[in-house]
């Protein structure tokens, strides 16, 4: 006999699990994760930086932020897991544009409650003084942001999903998805659920789950790489902001126990399954981080210190969430590009009130809608790192 359940989530990512915990808080009564890995956070969630921050270019990128580090803050100190250093972000440049771009974000996050401090140069030396003043203009500065360890939000997430009631079923590769009189009939490998409704939470895979039930979703994997840069010298210094030079889009933060991880993104990267180390990303980092960090720019970089995992993109660097309108009850939540770990708590947070109250009333999940893109409504968040 097919087992029912009021939601089943597909994918036991950051997401999936954060939907779960969140879809029992509600008051959501039989909710299973179904994951086809043997354990839980084996997907992109594994492979992340861990930055969390609220110094994005759209409103609704900036009130899931603001959300989810208030979430966070409390999940650290309830479950001690987290390993959140708000260290914050600086966000650096030296270019009339970018500095342009800058203010008007930093007008946007203020206007919504985030205490942002825009830095001259001088200002910027006391906080990171052995960066590259040249040239530079202006940052921006919030100190609520900062990094955590993205497998101690997966844990947390996991235990808390399990202590409220949701069922996580492992080894469990969703195959098939079919609508059947009251709801879906969702096919393992594993067996059979029946459910009122099905969480699409399937990270870069999730346009395949979407594709079972007909429907487009513009989620797309993309390859991202990080290294691992050793201490030039001597002992591990303090840590620093989570450093972005806009100009190069090099990422820069100093590790707990000392040496650096080091980011760039290709804005041009076509979409891949590939995730081995893309040898271009260590060439163009060489070129791009002696920029503002000189330090670095003599250290070699071992590629065996390096990894890559996927992104899942899409075409507005916004993820999508809500329910499908050609297919009811079938709820997306996916294409969190670079920012699924710092903004699954807020995502937990909206599908289950869509679920739970048929609306969200913590967030303005318009600009997340499904149907954006059929209609060609889309706003770009630009601040992609
Ligand atoms: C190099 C790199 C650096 C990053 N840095 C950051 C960062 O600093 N901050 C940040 O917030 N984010 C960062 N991210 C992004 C972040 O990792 C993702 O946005 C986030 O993990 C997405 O979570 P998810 O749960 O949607 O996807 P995933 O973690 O991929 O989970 C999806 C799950 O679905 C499962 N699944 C797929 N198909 C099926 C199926 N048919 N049946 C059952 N299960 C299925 C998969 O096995 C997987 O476990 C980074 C990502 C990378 C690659």
């Amino acid at each position: 006999m097919p087992e029912t359940v009021d939601v089943a989530v597909i994918g036991g990512g950051v997401i999936g699990l954060s939907v779960a915990r969140e879809l029992r808080r509600a008051g959501v009564e039989q909710v299973a994760v179904l994951e086809r890995e043997p354990a839980v956070g084996q997907g992109s969630s594994s492979r992340a930086n861990g930055g969390v921050r609220a110094q994005f270019t759209t409103r609704v990128n900036v009130e899931f932020s603001a959300f989810s580090i208030a979430e966070l803050e409390r999940l650290d100190r309830e479950t001690g897991l987290l390993g959140f250093h708000q260290t914050g972000y600086l966000l650096l440049t030296g270019t009339e544009a970018g500095e342009r771009s800058l203010r008007s974000a930093v007008e946007l996050q203020r206007s919504l409650g985030v205490a942002v401090e825009w830095l001259s140069p001088p200002e910027v030396l006391e906080r990171v003084p052995f960066l590259r003043a040249d040239g530079l203009r202006a940052g921006s500065f919030h100190g609520r942001d900062g990094f955590l360890d993205p497998h101690g939000v997966v844990t947390a997430m996991r235990q808390d999903a399990e202590r409220l009631g949701a069922r996580i079923v492992t080894g469990a590769e969703v195959v098939a998805v079919e609508r059947a009189r009251t709801g879906f009939e969702v096919t393992t490998g594993d067996g059979t659920f029946r459910s009122r409704r099905v969480v699409n939470a399937a990270g870069p895979w999730a346009g395949r789950v979407a594709a079972l039930l007909g429907v487009d979703l513009p989620v797309a994997p993309v390859r991202r790489n990080l290294a691992y840069v050793r201490e030039p010298a001597g002992p591990p210094g303090a840590l620093i902001p989570m450093c972005v030079d806009l100009d190069t889009g090099v990422l820069v933060r100093r590790e707990v126990s000392g040496g650096f991880v080091v980011a760039w993104s290709d804005p041009d990267d076509p979409p891949s399954w590939d995730t081995t180390l893309d040898p271009r990303f260590l060439e163009a980092l060489g070129s791009r981080v002696g920029h503002r960090f000189p330090l670095l720019e003599e250290v070699p970089v071992d590629a065996r210190q390096c990894w890559a995992g996927l992104y899942p993109e899409t075409p507005d660097h916004h993820a999508v969430v809500g329910d499908t309108p050609e297919v009811p009850g079938f709820v997306q939540c996916a294409g969190f590009g670079g920012h699924g770990v710092m903004h699954a708590p807020a995502a937990g947070r909206a599908v289950a009130e869509l679920v739970a109250l048929g609306r969200c009333d913590t967030f303005d999940l318009r600009p997340l809608r499904p149907s954006r893109f059929a209609e060609g409504d889309l706003v770009v968040e630009t601040a992609v790192l």
